[in-house]
């Protein structure tokens, strides 16, 4: 091994700050050439074929690559480059081809059946039987079982779909930051907070700027589309945002997905049919929870019927306010989410200006670490020794009861250049346990708040506090598993459906008073959040429930949709499915120009496709799983309570998908879902 190369070295944590572009394709090379090597062996005649030599020598590989790959892959999420894309794309596909490759090698398929079919198969613990009962599922998934040629263009398909994904992120990125408006007269931006004016100051001075910078990135959005009395400049904020990466906007067929979108939807189909599934649709549901299509539309079916006239009732509400109140006479979709606010502003007199001061970012920090040890009995705290890609970036060392390190966290909140938006909790280690030495799980926490301000900490909107909670609740499913082999500890290998189950969970506690208790005070003075704010907050928090849920089931009907009736002859029609996803859910239409697919990364780049419908589904399983805090409250007095934290933690989080999700579920509920405990979420039950 190279000992110049950080990314083959065997530390415990990787070498930041000197991992270099051109360090990507020799790593890479080298593990891959070890990796066949190693395959080559294992499958062999005569090589032993028991569960150490056939699935822990798998496992081992697997961790090797993650090694040296987790942190390149992070890097190209939070601290982007010309040079680091372009060794990045390359290597990438690399992988896949390795991926799709060991996938289709049916020397490995028929040395991993054999262990299945094995007499003493039954008497093997549990997760080692998942393993292997994974591991054959996906074999079967990756095309082992066709014949040729059909194996070969199943595998050309997955390293286009790759290269094709890859492409759509950086077309969303890169129409993101191409696009911006350089405002000098501060009139222009009336009705915008300080805090946003700060942020569009920041903008503004990190391009050596006077003035302001309006720019598609989150926090700008949303201070214009929220704030911004300009109506002229929230139309053309939305105007470049929603059609970003399309063939309208302001940089029309620069960066257009729009081919992109057609050969993905022609790719995924081809591929599926090809495994023996109806379509894409249908092969999504072979890695989830739901049992069918049937049952995915009737779930979205159902609340949509549920939600759609409490939607209607809201947007009335809203029109006649917009009219009377703020002089628009036709509320444009530029208008929704400003008068969205004023009138919020009205009913509950709650300005999410006014609770900003109660939650500073370092509190809430402490806060959300503080309950964790409350419900889980751990500790985590925070280290300056740890290599890091940004100074903004903290290190954590997450111990248990005993004051045991067992796991760590690094912590990345601040939007800058360069830097992906939105919030996601991903795996730099994972647990692992190779014959005696342990390999502790890390995890990246990545947000993009709006940093701090001179002589001000970053203050959090309670939005941007229920972020920081959910993407926790993904991370502490993988520090506290309790599962050692990683294709089935933590999140890996958790149905897609259940996934979110973690974290939408932890949201639960970010609208809880005693939770709430343990971080929110004002920054300046120290004053508890008052209750009259809280109840307020309460009251708001059903407000337009109805509007958010049917444009989540309009998103994830379009989703499910767009793969379940794609046909070749007639291509993806991603806008002819998304008007009539409308026509069914919407209660908003915006205009013929808006191309809300082309930035949809979501399903074209990310692991959503035809499981967007996951959010919710998710949802159910978290809003019924916090139901058992609030009724051991009932006795105990506390929503925070360590007994039961400690059975979600032993039912549910570590487990893993060593058994089936449902079955976790029922194991730490004592019963099956409920669908109520949804709506009684949203207010509508
Ligand atoms: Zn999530």
């Amino acid at each position: 091994m190279s000992p110049d190369n950080p990314l083959l070295a065997d530390d415990t944590l990787p070498a930041f700050s000197q991992i270099r572009p051109e360090h990507v394709q020799p790593a890479i090379d080298a593990i891959l050439a070890d990796y066949r090597a190693a395959i080559d062996a294992l499958v062999a005649p005569g090589a032993p074929r028991d569960f150490n030599h056939v699935m822990l020598t798998q496992e081992r590989l697997e961790q090797r690559l993650a090694r040296a790959w987790a942190p390149v892959s992070h890097l190209q999420a939070v601290a982007d480059s010309e040079a680091l894309r372009a060794v990045y794309g390359p290597a990438e596909e690399k992988l896949t081809e390795h991926a799709i490759e060991l996938g289709q090698n049916r020397a490995l398929y028929a040395a991993v059946q054999t262990l299945a079919d094995a007499a003493d198969f039954a008497a093997l613990p549990r997760p080692e039987r998942a393993l292997v009962e994974h591991a054959l599922r996906d074999f079967r998934l990756s095309g082992v079982a066709l014949a040729e040629p059909a194996r070969s263009r199943f595998r050309e398909i997955g390293v286009e779909l790759s290269r094709l994904s890859t492409e759509f992120s950086h077309a969303v990125l890169d129409a993101s930051e191409a696009w911006h408006e350089h405002v000098t007269d501060e009139r222009d931006l009336a009705g915008i907070p300080a805090s946003g004016l700060a942020v569009l100051r920041q903008y503004a001075q990190d391009q050596d700027l006077d003035g302001y910078l309006v720019t598609l990135k989150q926090p700008s959005v949303q201070a214009v589309l929220n704030y911004a009395d300009h109506r002229g400049l929230r139309e053309r904020v939305y105007w470049a945002y929603q059609t970003r990466a399309s063939d309208q906007g302001p940089d029309a067929g620069k960066f257009d997905n729009s081919e992109r979108i057609e050969k993905i939807m022609a790719l995924r189909h081809e591929a599926a049919r090809l495994l023996g599934f109806a379509n894409a649709a249908e092969e999504s549901l072979a890695t989830k929870m739901a049992a069918s299509p049937a049952e995915v539309l009737e779930f979205l079916h159902d609340l949509a019927a549920r939600a759609k006239p409490v939607a209607q009732r809201e947007l009335a509400t809203l029109r006649e306010f917009a009219r009377a109140e703020l002089k628009l006479d036709t509320l444009e979709p530029w208008d929704v989410a400003y008068a969205s606010e004023k009138l919020r502003q009205r009913e509950y007199a709650l300005d999410e200006e006014q609770l900003k001061p109660y939650f500073p970012l370092p509190a809430v920090i402490d806060g959300l670490f503080g309950l964790a040890g409350k419900l889980y009995g751990i500790t985590l705290a925070a280290r300056d020794d740890v290599d890091v890609w940004h100074p903004q970036v903290r290190y954590y060392d997450v111990r248990d009861a005993a004051g045991k390190v067992f796991a760590g966290a690094y912590v990345d909140l601040y939007a800058r250049n360069g830097k992906r938006g939105g919030a996601w909790m991903d795996v730099c280690r994972a647990r692992f346990d190779d014959g005696g030495q342990e390999q502790r799980p890390v995890a990246f926490l990545t947000c993009n708040f709006a940093p701090p301000t001179e002589g001000r900490p970053a203050l959090l909107t309670h939005d941007d506090v229920l972020t920081l909670f959910h993407e926790f609740g993904h991370g502490l499913h993988h520090l506290l598993t309790g599962i050692a082999l990683p294709s089935i500890g933590g999140i890996d290998g958790v149905e897609w459906d259940a996934v979110e189950l973690p974290s939408q969970f932890m949201e639960n506690f970010g609208w809880n008073r005693q939770a709430l208790d343990l971080f929110a005070r004002h920054w300046q003075t120290g004053e508890r959040l008052p209750d009259e704010l809280f109840e307020r907050m309460l009251a708001a928090r059903h407000f337009h429930a109805g509007l958010f849920l049917v444009r989540q089931l309009e998103f994830a009907l379009f989703d499910f949709l767009l793969h379940l009736e794609y046909e070749p002859s007639r291509g993806a029609r991603a806008l002819a499915v998304l008007e009539q996803v409308r026509k069914q859910v919407a209660v908003l239409h915006p205009p013929a120009w808006q191309r809300f697919p082309h930035g949809f990364s979501h399903i074209f780049a990310g692991g959503y496709a035809a499981g967007y419908y996951s959010y919710l589904w998710a949802e159910l399983l978290s809003a019924d799983a916090f139901g058992a805090f609030e009724e051991q409250a009932g006795e105990s007095g506390s929503v925070i309570d360590r007994a039961t934290g400690e059975r979600f933690r032993r039912e549910f989080l570590a487990v893993g998908a060593s058994r089936p999700a449902l079955e976790s579920f029922i194991a730490f509920r004592g019963r099956k879902p409920e669908p109520e405990a949804l709506l009684r979420s949203y207010g509508l039950g």
